[in-house]
C-alpha cells in the first residue's frame, strides 16, 4: 500500500517490524523480498511517485573536490530512486575485487564473490538480464558468430557486459508494492534522524520529517538504511542527538574512503589500419536468451599483480570515418587530389571506466549549510591518487600496445601525450561508494560481513556504500545481490 506523508497525524507514532529508509534499487529489492511475509514492513521514501524539484534540492551540497563531480544530478530523489536515470550496464564484481591485494591499500572485503554468486543469479531477472553467465564468453560466441580480438593474457582479456532494458523501479515495481498487504511505503517520508537508545546500541526510531508537511516517527525491530552511496552516510552523521560523532561513527570512518568510477571518454581514439575488422561484439548490443549483452576489455589478473594496478575496463565505440586531415598524413590516407581519403579512414574510442584506490581523505562530512528541512547539507572532497593516474595511463598504453601487435591500429589522445597529467576530459562514473565501507573490525568498517553497523543491534546499511573496493563493473548488480542476502540474513535473525 502507498501512503501520503502529508496525511499522517502531525507526532504519530508508525510501529513496524522491519524499516526501510529509501525505495530505489536497493530498497526496493528489499521490500520485495519480504512481499507475502508475516513481517509487517514500512518504507520510508523522501519522494513522491515522480520527481519533484522541493524534494531534489534536499540533494544539493557541496563540491570541494574534483570539479567534474556534481552531487544533485548524479542522483533522484524520489520514488525508484536513481534507477530512474540509470543505462542498465550490469556486471558482477570480480574475484579479484573482494581480495586483499597487497598492491592496492585498504583493499578486500570480508565475503567472496562466491559468497554473491547466489544473489548475483537471483538479481539477473529483477533488472530483466538474460542468463548469469559472465564468466564464458564462448558460450556468447557460439550462440552469436561473433568474433573476439585475440588478446595477450598477460595484457587484456574480453569480458561479458549485460545490458538492462534498463529496469525502472518506480514503474515496474510500484504496482507489486501497492497490492502487498504487509508493505507501507510511505511517499514524501524524509528520514532527519535515526533516534538511539542513550547508550548508542540500539535504534529505537526513525524520526521522519514531510516538507510543508507533519513530523511523525517509526519504531521497529530493524531499520534498513537505503538511501544511495552518499546518503547513507549523511544519515548516520545526521543522527548526532546522542552521540555528537553520529551514529555507527565511533572510529570517525562514516564519509570516509568516497569513492566513484574514473571515467575518461574518450581518452584515446584508435585509428584503425583495418577499417574493416569486426568490432560487433564490443560497439553493439546482442540478443542471447532472451538477454542483451555486449563485449568490453579489461585488465586481466595477472596484469593486476605483474604491474600493480587497479582495476579496468574499456569500451569500444566504432566511430563513422573521422580522421582529421593531420592523421590522414600519418596514415597516407590523403588522395591523389591531396583531399582526406574518407573511405579508408575509421576509428574507434576507447572510453575508460578506472577502479579508483582507497582513500581515507577522499571523503563526505556534514557543513553548516542547511536544507528546506534544517538538516545540514554535506560537502563532498573527492580525490584521487598518482597511483590512479598511472593505472589509466598504463590502460590506454596497453589497449594501444595491442592493436598495434594485432596490426589493427595505432592509438592517439590527450591522456597518452601527457602521462603525468589527470587529462581535462575526466568524469565521475556516477556510482557512490565506500562512505560506510564492509570490515570485519570496527577499526576499519562502518558495517560487518552481513551489513550491520557495527556495535548497533538492529541497524544495517544496503548500497554501494558498503563496498571497500569498486573493481571496475557498475555497482547495481552488485547492490541489489547484497540488498536480496541481507533480506535472507533479517529473515533468518528476525524468526
Ligand atoms: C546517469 C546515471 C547512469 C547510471 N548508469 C548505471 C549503469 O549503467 N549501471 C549501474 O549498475 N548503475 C548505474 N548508475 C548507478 C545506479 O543508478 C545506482 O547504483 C543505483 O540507483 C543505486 O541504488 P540505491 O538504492 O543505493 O540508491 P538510489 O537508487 O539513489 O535510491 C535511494 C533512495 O533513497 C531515497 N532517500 C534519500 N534520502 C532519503 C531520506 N533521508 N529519507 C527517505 N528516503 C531517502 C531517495 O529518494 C531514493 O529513492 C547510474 C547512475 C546515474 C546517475
Amino acid at each position: 500500500m502507498f501512503i501520503e506523508s502529508k496525511e499522517v497525524d502531525q507526532g504519530s507514532l508508525v510501529n513496524s517490524d522491519i524499516c526501510i529508509i529509501g525505495a530505489g534499487a536497493a530498497g526496493i529489492s528489499m521490500a520485495r523480498e519480504f512481499v507475502g511475509t508475516s513481517y509487517e514492513v514500512t518504507v520510508l521514501e523522501s519522494g513522491g511517485l515522480t520527481p519533484d524539484q522541493k524534494t531534489q534540492s534536499l540533494y544539493t551540497g557541496t563540491n570541494i573536490g574534483l570539479p567534474s563531480f556534481n552531487l544533485e544530478t548524479n542522483r533522484l530523489r524520489a520514488f525508484g530512486g536513481t534507477t530512474a536515470l540509470w543505462a542498465g550496464h550490469c556486471r558482477p564484481l570480480d574475484s579479484i575485487d573482494f581480495k586483499v591485494r597487497d598492491w592496492m591499500p585498504h583493499s578486500g572485503w570480508p565475503i567472496t564473490r562466491a559468497d554473491l554468486d547466489p544473489y548475483y543469479e537471483r538479481t539477473q531477472p529483477i533488472v530483466e538480464l538474460g542468463p548469469y553467465n559472465y564468466e564464458d564468453l564462448g558460450f556468447y560466441l557460439e550462440k552469436t558468430g561473433l568474433k573476439v580480438l585475440s588478446l595477450m593474457p598477460s595484457r587484456l582479456k574480453s569480458v561479458v557486459y549485460n545490458q538492462s532494458p534498463p529496469t525502472r523501479f518506480a514503474t515496474t515495481y510500484q504496482e507489486e508494492l501497492r497490492r502487498a498487504k504487509n508493505i507501507d511505503v510511505y511517499l514524501h517520508a524524509n528520514v532527519l534522524e535515526l533516534e538511539s537508545n542513550p547508550s548508542s546500541t540500539e535504534v529505537v526510531s526513525a524520526r521522519v520529517g514531510c516538507i510543508d508537511g507533519p513530523t511523525f516517527s517509526v519504531s521497529a525491530h530493524v531499520y534498513i538504511l537505503a538511501t544511495g552511496g552518499m546518503e547513507n552516510a549523511r544519515l548516520l552523521l545526521l543522527s548526532d542527538s546522542v552521540n555528537p560523532k553520529g551514529l555507527g561513527n565511533e572510529m570517525g570512518l562514516v564519509g570516509r574512503y568516497f569513492m566513484d568510477h574514473l571515467l575518461l571518454r574518450p581518452g584515446a581514439d584508435i585509428s584503425l589500419t583495418r577499417p574493416d575488422i569486426d568490432l560487433r561484439l564490443y560497439h553493439a548490443l546482442h540478443s542471447v536468451q532472451g538477454g542483451k549483452m555486449f563485449s568490453v576489455l579489461a585488465s586481466t589478473e595477472k596484469l593486476m599483480q605483474a604491474e600493480k594496478l587497479a582495476n579496468f575496463r574499456m569500451h569500444l565505440y566504432r566511430h563513422g570515418p573521422r580522421f582529421t586531415q593531420s592523421l590522414a598524413s600519418v596514415f597516407k590516407r590523403i588522395d591523389q587530389n591531396g583531399q582526406v581519403d574518407t573511405n579508408a579512414s575509421q576509428s574507434v574510442a576507447l572510453h575508460l571506466v578506472l577502479e579508483p584506490i582507497p582513500n581515507p581523505d577522499s571523503r563526505i562530512q556534514l557543513t553548516n549549510n542547511i536544507d528546506i528541512l534544517g538538516q545540514r547539507k554535506i560537502s563532498v572532497d573527492w580525490k584521487i591518487t598518482d597511483s590512479d593516474i598511472k593505472s589509466a595511463h598504463r590502460a590506454f598504453e596497453l589497449a594501444g600496445l595491442e592493436f598495434g601487435r594485432l596490426a589493427l591500429g595505432r592509438a592517439f589522445g590527450e591522456i597518452l601525450n601527457t602521462p603525468d597529467k589527470w587529462p581535462s576530459i575526466m568524469e565521475a562514473g556516477k556510482h557512490h561508494s565506500g562512505t560506510t565501507r564492509m570490515s570485519d573490525q570496527p577499526s576499519t568498517g562502518v558495517v560487518d560481513r552481513n551489513c550491520k553497523v557495527h556495535d548497533i543491534a538492529n541497524l544495517y546499511v544496503a548500497g554501494s556504500s558498503v563496498f571497500p573496493t569498486i573493481g571496475y563493473a557498475n555497482p547495481t548488480l552488485t547492490i541489489i545481490a547484497l540488498a536480496l542476502r541481507l533480506a535472507d540474513h533479517l529473515k533468518g535473525a528476525l524468526r
